[in-house]
């Protein structure tokens, strides 16, 4: 069994997910890099995490409900224990609705919803026999505000919040904290997508004046994963800025 405290990041090859599992990892965890598809940028990733601990890239769809469970498998048998899962992984297929085909939805809430109750399942057991554990899940501030051309995305995340709530309340008592995060406009291969002027549009609804960038989510993260925050479960952290 690991000495080090075990987190898992899904998605973690890139933009969010790769900065929380370096901080994690400079901050004493062993970090499990999950990745879909991109081995050289998790190997990459994992390399960056070594320098300061232990760390392992795992190919996994979390998507796929078996593919989840072998991903929580091969985590304990390499370290032992669970004691975060950020359930990062996540997809945009945007459409106006006269557009959006039913693949662009249920691809979005297979990954995005679908996903992160697999991964929060297959640890469910292991956080109970410790007592102890903190669920982290990426949501957005659009799932808590809407937004056009987003209805799969949005519901994906809205949905999240819902499954955060759900699962705070049942895992209480196991001294198991479930909470959410929900990002504003963050700079990220995710939103590097988009066009300058769409860029701009949501430039001028944040206060702040800037985009954040994924250390702004990696330290709420920390946060949440520390002892500080032990008292805090079934809450949406909004870090957008200002946004709303
Ligand atoms: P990103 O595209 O760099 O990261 C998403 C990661 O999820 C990628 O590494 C991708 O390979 C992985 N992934 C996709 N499908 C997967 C699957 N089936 N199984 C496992 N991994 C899979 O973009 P990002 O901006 O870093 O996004 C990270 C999270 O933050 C996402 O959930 C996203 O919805 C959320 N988010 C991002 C922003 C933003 O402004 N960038 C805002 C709000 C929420």
């Amino acid at each position: 069994m690991s000495e080090r405290k075990v987190a898992i990041v899904t998605g973690a090859s890139s933009g969010i997910g790769r900065e929380m599992a370096i901080r994690f990892a400079e901050s004493g965890y062993a970090v499990v890099v999950n990745y879909l598809n991109n081995k050289d940028q998790a190997d990459e990733v994992v390399e960056a995490c070594r320098s300061s601990g232990e760390s392992l890239a795992i190919q996994a769809d979390v998507s796929s409900f078996e593919a989840s469970k072998a991903l929580v498998d091969q985590t304990l048998d390499a370290f032992g224990r669970i004691d975060v899962l950020i359930n990062n992984s996540g997809i945009n297929r945007d459409a106006l609705m006269l557009r959006m085909k039913e693949d662009d939805f249920d691809a979005v809430i297979d990954v995005n919803l679908k996903g992160t109750w697999n991964m929060s399942k297959h640890v469910t057991r292991t956080m109970f026999k410790q007592k102890s554990g903190r669920i982290i899940n990426i949501s957005s501030v659009v799932g808590q505000i809407g937004n056009p051309g987003q209805a799969n995305y949005v519901a994906s995340k809205a949905g999240i919040i819902g499954l955060t709530k759900s699962l705070a309340k049942e895992f209480g008592r196991k001294r198991i904290t479930v909470n959410a995060i929900a990002p504003g406009f963050i700079e990220t291969p995710m939103t590097d997508a988009l066009e300058e002027d769409v860029k701009e549009t949501y430039l001028a609804q944040i206060p702040i004046g800037r985009f954040g960038s994924p250390v702004d989510i990696a330290s709420t993260a920390l946060f949440l994963a520390s002892d500080d925050a032990k008292y805090i479960s079934g809450q949406v952290i909004g870090v957008n800025g200002g946004m709303i």
